[in-house]
């Protein structure tokens, strides 16, 4: 691996010699790294018109959102979300704002910037930020994001990356949790369960497929699926004062799910239902906006798997009864 430049800049600024590091006060440690890092980032940033002033001022000045501004932030902290002596810290960094970017796509906006936080171990501080690094500067790339601005610092803790994504929406477009109406047809894109396999670090945002969902019909409600299908379905139909009657058989199972089945002493189902980090869309829309995107070429499969009804919780129509499923996936019986 080739190191960052910045490796460079800290070696060249930490010309203290080793022996008086420790006595250093900690706020000038954090000092060193942070101006070294300062200097790495804005080597590797890229200039985009929606930042005037980015990384190296007090704050950042952003160019005024055409029409809505809107703005996400998530946390993903070692041992919570993720597992640094199993995983690379490069997809940490990359998860680290593609998770931000699946919130922006479940609400139909569009992201331009990003402000990044980075909490670090005291021991390799240095090498940790870099890799970390890596990967938030590749999903900047990848879906043209300026790095307007963030903080580093050191700490007696696991790391901790913090990412915030800012980005805009058309007036009163952006797509909400709480639009579900009785009569609608619930869709999932892609297919679900499993992605602890591995997908989960490198989920893909869901942003160029919400954009064209929304020129060819309209999304009533909309929730990104982080926590699980099931769980997510259940909060998106929570806030919309709804239910769903699922077929369940049309739930699109992923691959994943299947090989997970065979060692996990779950069914491919159960991991479909269950399982989190998806990052898929699961949207509602009029039935007949649902049958006229059959025949319609958006990127990736949208496939119907119930209806909302005005009876909330989630229901499954078995030989004509109504069982009521839990968003955990236990099922009860119910007349
Ligand atoms: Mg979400």
């Amino acid at each position: 691996m080739v190191l960052p430049q910045w490796f460079e800049c800290t070696h060249a600024t930490a010309s203290i010699p080793a022996s008086r590091v420790p006595r250093l006060p900690t706020l000038y440690r954090k000092s060193i790294v942070e101006h070294s890092f300062l200097a790495y980032l804005r080597g590797r940033c890229r200039k985009l018109a929606q930042v005037t002033v980015g990384i190296g001022d007090d704050a950042a000045i952003i160019e005024p959102a055409r029409g809505q501004q809107i703005a996400c932030v998530d946390q993903i902290i070692d041992g919570v979300d993720f597992l640094s002596e199993k995983h690379a810290l490069t997809d940490v960094g990359y998860k680290s704002v593609a998770i931000n970017l699946s919130d922006i796509a479940a609400m139909g906006g569009t992201p331009t910037s990003i402000l990044v936080t980075l909490s670090l171990p005291k021991q390799n501080s240095t090498r940790i930020a870099g890799e970390v690094y890596e990967g938030i500067l590749e999903a900047a790339s990848e879906f043209d994001l300026a790095i307007a601005g963030g903080d580093i610092s050191t700490y007696d803790g696991p790391l901790a990356v913090s990412v915030t994504v800012l980005g805009t929406v058309e007036r009163d477009q952006a797509f909400l949790r709480s639009g579900a109406q009785e009569g609608d047809a619930i869709m999932v894109s892609g297919a679900v369960g499993g992605s602890i396999r591995g997908r989960h670090l490198r989920p893909v945002p869901r942003l160029d497929l919400a954009q064209r969902l929304r020129q060819a019909v309209k999304v009533t409600s909309a929730i990104d699926i982080s926590d699980g299908l099931s769980l997510d379905l259940d909060r998106l139909c929570a806030t919309s004062g709804v239910g769903a009657e699922l077929d369940t058989d049309k739930i699109p199972v992923h691959e994943d799910a299947g090989i997970l089945s065979k060692s996990s002493g779950r069914t491919p189902f159960q991991h479909a239902w269950s399982d989190g980090e998806d990052f898929e869309l699961l949207v509602t829309m009029s039935q007949s906006d649902a049958d006229s995107l059959a025949s319609q070429e958006l990127g990736a499969p949208f496939t119907q798997i119930g209806n909302i009804v005005g009876r909330t919780g989630l229901w499954q129509r078995q030989q004509g009864k109504l069982k009521r499923l839990s968003p955990q996936g236990y099922i009860h019986e119910s007349s």
